[in-house]
């Protein structure tokens, strides 16, 4: 068994911040990571940063208000405010950190524009900003020493009498079980993309933190908000980043049509993401369509500029659609990409459990809402990240360790998995079910929904846990067993499937991502609320609501 303070579980933005806080607060840290940290995937994220920085002339007022109307008016202002005005210093402190941020003419930091948005306020290092960010982290994790348990996977939460105590883990290279003991648990596991096939997500985006949580009856808020970024790949789910559009890029239909003009005829194709979104997958529905596509043209924008900005979104348009987007549009797609629901928290980070923070994708805010801006959700990381950090680092303090803590709960962990390990007929190996949910998904709780393909969805996930119940895992080895790994992956992306569709069926009307041709408006005066999914004492999921918090901008009609 080991013993720290805090237990960071995640190696992202979100987890590195909060480390990284926490222990220059004084804190023993570690964190757990069942990747190498910077192959996180945060990693990935091209786009960039927002901030409203007063000396360019922005006002984080004008931040949080674009915030919250592209979140649809579901957002918690409270939380928005804090979010958009802390982005400043959180902006620059990775800047003095080292993040090379691109510089304008003048020499100061470069902006450019993000969708929602009516100021360009995104900051970025052209179009890789989440590995910068990353990397300068990562570089600050390993000068102060923290541990770092990387490619370990966490199997489990120790939760006692609604107090968290650590969690269990597997070290993957050798397979052995142990238990952490920590006066506080921050989750910082990420999104749940991968339980849609295709997403933007990385294969390891399975929503572990989410199941974690839930499992031991922390509320998961907001779930059914799952948003499909507008440019997307076909082959893949590959992500082309807002970037493009945010540098100029058009969207056409097949007949040449700029067609952004008739559903945003102001933001046009830098509109919310929900928006553009709804506008391509009605061109492509109404026969406008190229192949289930329309076109991403950026050839206006000249290649010395792609090449500067954009060079690994033409790289991968080259490499996955055989397209150089220096010469021909790129054909793309609504795809899914984030989930702006996540483990219910307040500012601090802190669950209805006690000792228990969460902070990142995996955590509900909420800032989010109904529909996230682009370049929002790197700052909510951050943002959020560091105030975990700090409030835990606060708490741990006056908290001892549980004595009644022992290596019994990671035995009962060895016990499941060799159970698992032993089971050797009668069920299938975990990939198709993976597949056949990702595809449940993407089917039926996509850009549109309605009642009948969300209940058939929810049929399809009561067949695919049976099976699930039933699966086996063909490698009975101990030494990095990903077969297991991603076997256990797949038990908690069922989990969360489950609270994204009770979620969506619960909410009779549209909101940002959650449009349902057979309630295509908006009704604040029901739903103008939060949907919570929590675990009963049963171990059945349970529903209930809570208020949006208004601060002092009322819901308007939302166009753009
Ligand atoms: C392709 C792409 C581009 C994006 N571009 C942008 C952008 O430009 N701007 C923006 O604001 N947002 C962007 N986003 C969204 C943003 O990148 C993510 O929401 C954010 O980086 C998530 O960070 P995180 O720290 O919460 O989690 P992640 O970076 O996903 O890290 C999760 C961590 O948890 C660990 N983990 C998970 N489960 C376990 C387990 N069971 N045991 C041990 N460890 C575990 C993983 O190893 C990993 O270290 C993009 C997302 C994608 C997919």
């Amino acid at each position: 068994m080991f013993d720290h303070d805090i237990l960071v579980i995640g190696a992202g933005l979100a987890g590195m911040r909060a480390a990284y806080t926490a222990s220059q607060s004084g804190a023993d840290v570690a964190i757990v990571s069942k990747v190498y940290p910077v192959r996180s995937h945060s990693n990935a994220a091209q786009g960039g940063i927002n901030a409203a920085l007063t000396d360019r002339g922005d006002d984080w007022e004008d931040h949080a208000y674009d915030t919250i109307k592209g979140s649809d008016y579901l957002g918690d202002q409270d939380a928005i405010e804090i979010m958009c005005r802390e982005a400043g210093s959180e902006v620059i402190s990775m800047e003095h950190m080292g993040v090379i941020f691109n510089r304008d003419e003048e020499g100061k930091l470069g902006v450019r524009s993000f969708g929602g948005q009516r100021q360009a306020r995104t900051f970025f290092v052209a179009d890789f900003t989440g590995q910068a960010l990353l990397h300068v982290l990562h570089e600050q994790i390993l000068k102060i020493g923290a541990r770092v348990y990387e490619e370990w996977f966490v199997l489990s939460l120790i939760v006692e009498d609604g107090e968290c105590h650590g969690a269990v883990v597997m070290e993957i290279r050798s397979g052995e079980v142990h238990a952490i003991r920590a006066k506080a648990v921050i989750l910082a596991t990420g999104g749940l993309g991968r339980v849609f096939e295709p997403s933007t997500n990385a294969l390891i985006c399975t929503g572990d933190g989410m199941a974690l949580a839930y499992e031991n009856g922390a509320p998961l808020m907001d779930m059914e908000m799952v948003q499909y970024h507008p440019t997307t790949l076909k082959a893949n789910g590959a992500l082309l980043s807002e970037a493009a559009r945010g540098e100029g890029a058009y969207l056409l239909n097949s007949e040449g049509d700029r067609f952004m003009q008739e559903y945003a005829p102001n933001m046009l194709e830098l509109a919310s993401r929900d928006v553009v979104s709804r506008s391509e997958q009605t061109e492509i529905n109404e026969g406008r369509g190229i192949d289930g596509c329309v076109l991403l043209d950026v050839r206006h924008i000249g290649e010395t500029l792609i090449n500067e900005k954009l060079s690994q979104i033409r790289q991968l348009g080259i490499d996955f659609a055989n397209v150089d987007m220096v010469h021909e549009p790129v054909p793309i797609r609504p795809g899914m990409h984030y989930q702006m629901g996540g483990i219910k928290t307040d500012v601090n980070g802190l669950t209805n459990i006690m000792g228990l923070y969460a902070a990142g994708e995996t955590a509900c805010v909420s800032v989010h809402g109904g529909n996230r801006l682009g370049a929002n959700s790197l700052l909510d990381t951050l943002v959020f990240g560091r105030r975990a950090g700090d409030h835990a680092s606060n708490v741990v303090r006056s908290r001892q360790h549980s004595d009644a803590i022992t290596d019994q709960y990671a035995e009962r962990e060895r016990n499941r998995l060799q159970e698992m390990l032993n089971r050797n007929g009668g069920g299938e190996l975990f990939g198709k079910i993976r597949l056949d949910l990702g595809e449940a998904m993407n089917t039926h709780l996509a850009v549109y929904r309605d009642q009948q393909g969300m209940e058939t969805a929810l049929e399809e996930l009561k067949g695919l846990k049976t099976r699930y119940d039933r699966v086996i895992v063909h490698d009975k080895g101990k030494t990095f067993n990903t077969n297991l790994i991603f076997t256990l992956e797949l038990g908690f992306m069922l989990d969360c499937a489950e609270a994204i569709i009770l979620g969506a069926l619960e909410r009779k009307e549209s909101r940002g991502a959650h449009t349902r041709t057979d309630m295509p408006d908006r009704d604040d005066s029901n739903w103008l609320k939060h949907i919570l999914i929590a675990k009963d004492e049963n171990g059945q999921p349970d529903v209930t609501y809570q208020d949006v918090t208004i601060t002092q901008w009322e819901p308007q009609v939302r166009s753009y």
